[in-house]
């Protein structure tokens, strides 16, 4: 069985911090991720407010992580894991066993559903959660936006530079996105439905041709980009929780002396680069300190 002093899960903007402070300490690590590094990052258009970078494409930003980690040496292994033993500090991952002292939570979270029919078997073939990923099998058609945060609000902007019309379908009667965001979606092709929820999706073909809301409006469209909310991707750990993101002491401590949570998986206000990124340093020297 492998023995590292520490193993980071998930290869976001968090874990990534993680695996550069904890590999220039000289520790043994390896970063376990079960999709593609970056995270979220792989999902933002443009970043203006992360320092050092008047504006920078998320990808782009992902990429020179990546690199600056992959350059450390930092071992990484693409799998799922099956299963946690927290009592003898082990990671299960199909007949393989990985030993660890310490265990650095940056799993991050996933994109919430509506939970209405045909919805998960049109994930990926007519609804999204990613504008950036996905906007342009959209090119010239239209689409909907559901949500009225930031993140709904910038993939409005970044889709109306694509698509034909977009349409906002947001829940509340006021959008809880920056004054600044939404000013810009008040574009000519950009529609919006506030105090209405999306309760339909309508489909000729086992396509999406429109939707339909709550107050029986039918909105014709081609796609549907989803920005309702997220949840923490915690289920592998049985630590203390709030609504399923892990809480943590000043030091990004869990529950359990020896596993640690950063970035967006724990019980936190701001859910930013920079925040998951601080996150990670204090945890990171915290551990350090403990194996030095
Ligand atoms: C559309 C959008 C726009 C945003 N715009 C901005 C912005 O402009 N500025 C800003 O500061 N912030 C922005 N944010 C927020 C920011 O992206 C996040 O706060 C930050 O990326 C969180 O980083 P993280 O490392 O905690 O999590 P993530 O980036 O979610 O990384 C978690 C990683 O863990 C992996 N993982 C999950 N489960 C497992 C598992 N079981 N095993 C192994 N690996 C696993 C995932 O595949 C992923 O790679 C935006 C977010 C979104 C969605």
């Amino acid at each position: 069985m492998k023995e590292y002093d520490v193993v980071i899960l998930g290869s976001g903007i968090a874990g990534m911090t993680a695996a550069i402070y904890l590999k220039r300490a000289d520790l043994n690590i390896c970063v376990i991720e079960n999709d593609t590094p970056g995270g979220e990052l792989n999902k933002i258009w443009k970043v203006g407010n992360y320092p050092g970078y008047e504006s920078i494409d998320g990808p782009t930003l992902a990429y020179n992580i990546f690199n600056q980690v992959s350059e450390l040496g930092v071992e990484y292994i693409y799998d799922n894991i099956d299963s946690i033993d927290t009592t003898n500090n082990i990671i299960n991952i199909k007949d393989n066993k990985l030993k660890y002292k310490y265990l650095l939570v940056a799993t991050g979270r996933r994109p919430r559903g509506l939970g209405i029919e045909n919805e998960d078997k049109l994930i990926g073939k007519g609804i999204s959660y990613c504008a950036l990923c996905d906007g342009n099998l959209y090119k010239d058609r239209d689409v909907v936006i559901v949500g009225g945060g930031n993140t709904a609000l910038n993939d409005a902007i970044y889709l109306s530079n694509i698509c034909n019309k977009v349409t906002i379908v947001h829940r509340s009667n006021e959008y809880n996105g920056e004054r600044s965001t939404i000013e810009k979606t008040y574009k000519d092709n950009i529609d919006r439905y506030m105090n209405a929820n999306l309760v339909k999706y309508n489909l000729k073909n086992d396509e999406i041709v429109s939707v339909t809301l709550d107050n029986k409006k039918e909105i014709p469209c081609s796609g549907v980009f989803l920005a309702v909310g997220s949840i923490p991707n915690s289920e592998l750990l049985d630590v203390d929780k709030n609504h399923g993101y892990i809480k943590v002491d000043n030091n990004y401590k869990t529950s359990i002396d020896n596993i640690y949570a950063v970035g967006d998986v724990i019980d936190k206000k701001i859910y930013q680069l920079t925040t998951a990124s601080g996150d990670a340093t204090i945890a990171a020297c915290n551990i350090i300190d403990k194996l030095k």
